[in-house]
């Protein structure tokens, strides 16, 4: 078998100067009806984005995208479709601001991620939260190990809010600091205080087993610094 590649079609086509400035002001005038359209939107910004954002952006894209270097897509039609999109993004955040329920369908729920200084067990096992993103968020925050934190909840647009124990309160904790973490083991051979590297769960102990909470079997020395910053 041999492929024939034609690289004149595949990178020039058609294209020559007239095309080229009729791309140009496609192009110009596509963007300015986007900026246009995400201003009438009422969005302020978009730094994050919850799903259905993300939904409407897209959709927004595709269609702002053929007619600027698609000869044979007129720019109306693009319009209409920016407009039915506005219309309808309009249309179901009215619907989401009358109706919990259906906000929650639309946009998700916020998450309990750390009670009490300790990862949440039900939404751990949801697959869907990964840890090691979280715990970039963490050192994001300056904070060092989960003892820190009485309550951290991931929002709707993928932000988290986190709320943190007093000086006189912060307690034993996991580290989310790279080196500490990576040096977690099944093995315990001196007595101390150590946190699950699952749950975050801290218990005295001198010896290799189960984490009592969660079952799991690997440990981390835990630490006490206070938060700083
Ligand atoms: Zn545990």
């Amino acid at each position: 078998m041999y492929l024939m590649i034609d690289w004149h079609t595949l990178f020039v086509n058609d294209l020559n100067v007239a095309y080229a400035l009729e791309i140009a002001l496609r192009t110009i005038l596509m963007f300015a009806f986007v900026l246009l359209m995400l201003r009438l939107s009422g969005k302020k910004g978009v730094r994050q984005l919850t799903i259905f954002e993300v939904a409407i952006i897209i959709a927004l894209g595709s269609a702002a995208g053929d007619p600027m270097f698609n000869k044979d897509m007129a720019i109306l039609p693009s319009l209409l479709v920016f407009a039915i999109i506005l219309g309808f993004y309009r249309l179901l955040t009215y619907i989401a601001a009358r109706s919990v329920r259906f906000e929650s369908m639309l946009e998700g729920d916020p998450m309990y991620i750390i009670e009490d200084g300790m990862f949440t067990l039900q939404e751990e096992s949801d697959n869907t939260f990964a840890k090691d993103e979280f715990f970039a968020e963490m050192r994001a925050e300056s904070i060092e190990h989960v003892g820190q934190v009485r309550t951290a909840v991931l929002e709707t647009n993928g932000q988290v809010s986190f709320f943190f124990y007093p000086d006189g309160e912060v307690r034993p904790g996991l580290p989310v600091l790279p080196k500490p973490y990576s040096k977690r083991s099944k093995i315990i051979k001196t007595h101390g205080d150590y946190a699950c590297a699952y749950c975050g769960y801290v218990e005295s102990r001198g010896n290799s087993g189960q984490c009592t909470r969660c079952k799991h079997e690997e440990w981390v020395e835990a630490i006490k610094t206070l938060r700083i910053g």
